[in-house]
């Protein structure tokens, strides 16, 4: 930990607002405080993916508690995002640091031009001396909004720009073995593997009721960056420094497994897919055991509405998701090539169709 020279830190909302729900500059500030001078020795960068769009945007807009619905929830992080990085903007500016905004979806991932837009903004951002503060794109994507709070969108992040560490701040101390409010309960220091918390049950409502995620999203965030080979601490706001000094604090996840291919962490994780291919018994072979691309006449069904470029699931013949992929043709083009060679599609309807319906280096295998 103490050797990570690039970290993710994410913040969830209920430790960034008051108990009545609006900016508590001064935890803002106690953050900024903590991110500016780990950073000031030039030896470490950061990237903040900040929550609280939709606390900062209640009172504004006269709302006394969050909405219910998504399209309220939306217009409050719309209002809110410009107050927050407003903030950020101002407390950075005691240190003399610059703070970028980015608004990212988990969808614009999956997209191999978005998520080289993206890494390439990040990267060029750090190099600048800027400090980027990720937040989900609220307007168009509400993964994070509905179930989140932006746990999982860090882990994303923290995949994407290569990061040696993921930080996940919130106002729980870690996780434990029981209810922490209880006496006989106490911290994991240290997550190995998945089979460390098999036995332990975890709580899934955030305490202060502004932000979403809960213990449950905040695991899974460190599962899947701990899968990809980044380790993760999970800690409360207040121990941010010891956090990203490489004190004892929080619970550590170890990385479980290798860096996977860029792109293919996001399809796997994020993306939702648009809609379903089922694959004849010898392309599910092809795919799943060959690890080849998915030619038309593997194709026995298709399902749902997508554009060249969406996630799909390729299922087996009993219905079963076997991969993802991000497809090359729209949904209404499919069903003319289906079963045929692609061959015989290029003769008959043009170059253009002698090509995969999903190519191997867009696939990722659900259960390998
Ligand atoms: N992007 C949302 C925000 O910043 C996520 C957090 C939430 O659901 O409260 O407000």
């Amino acid at each position: 930990m103490r050797e990570a020279r690039r970290i993710v830190v994410k913040v969830g909302s209920s430790s960034l607002t008051t108990a009545s729900g609006g900016l508590d500059a001064d935890r803002v500030d106690a953050l900024v405080d903590v991110l500016a001078k780990v950073r000031s020795g030039g030896e470490k960068e950061i990237v903040l993916v900040s929550s609280g769009a939709i606390a900062a945007g209640l009172a504004p807009l006269g709302l006394r508690r969050r909405p219910r619905d998504l399209a309220r929830q939306q217009a409050a992080a719309s209002v809110g995002q410009g107050l927050l990085v407003a903030r950020y903007t101002a407390s950075f500016a005691r240190y003399g640091v610059r703070v970028g905004q980015v608004l990212l979806t988990s969808d614009d991932m999956s997209r191999r031009a978005h998520h080289r837009n993206a890494s390439r903004t990040l990267d060029k951002l750090l190099a600048m001396g800027a400090f980027p503060i990720v937040n989900e794109n609220d307007t168009v994507a509400t993964d994070e909004i509905r179930f989140g709070d932006n746990d999982r969108l860090a882990a994303l992040v923290a995949h994407l720009v290569h990061a040696d560490l993921l930080v996940l701040l919130s106002d729980v101390d870690g996780v434990y073995d029981g209810d922490p409010g209880k006496p006989g309960t106490s911290r994991i220091a240290q997550v190995r593997g998945p089979k460390d918390l098999a036995d332990v049950e975890i709580g899934s409502a955030g305490k202060a009721g502004v932000g979403t995620g809960g213990m449950v999203t905040k695991v899974e965030a460190a599962r899947i960056a701990a899968a990809a080979g980044i380790p993760v601490v999970l800690t409360s706001a207040v121990h941010a420094a010891d956090a990203l000094t490489g004190q004892d604090t929080g619970t550590y996840f170890h990385p479980t497994g290798k860096r996977s291919a860029d792109r293919l962490l996001w399809l796997q994780h994020a993306s939702t897919p648009q809609g379903a291919l089922t694959l004849d018994d010898g392309a599910v072979r092809a795919v799943v055991e060959r690890r080849t691309s998915l030619l038309p006449a593997g194709i026995a069904a298709v399902e749902g509405e997508f554009s060249a470029g969406d996630p799909v699931e390729l299922r087996d013949g009993a219905g079963r998701a076997v991969a993802r992929g991000l497809v090359n043709f729209d949904a209404k083009e499919i069903p003319r090539l289906i079963g045929r060679s692609t061959r015989e599609l290029a003769r008959e309807l043009g170059p253009g169709y002698e090509r995969e319906v999903v190519h191997r280096d867009d696939l990722v295998l659900l259960h390998p």
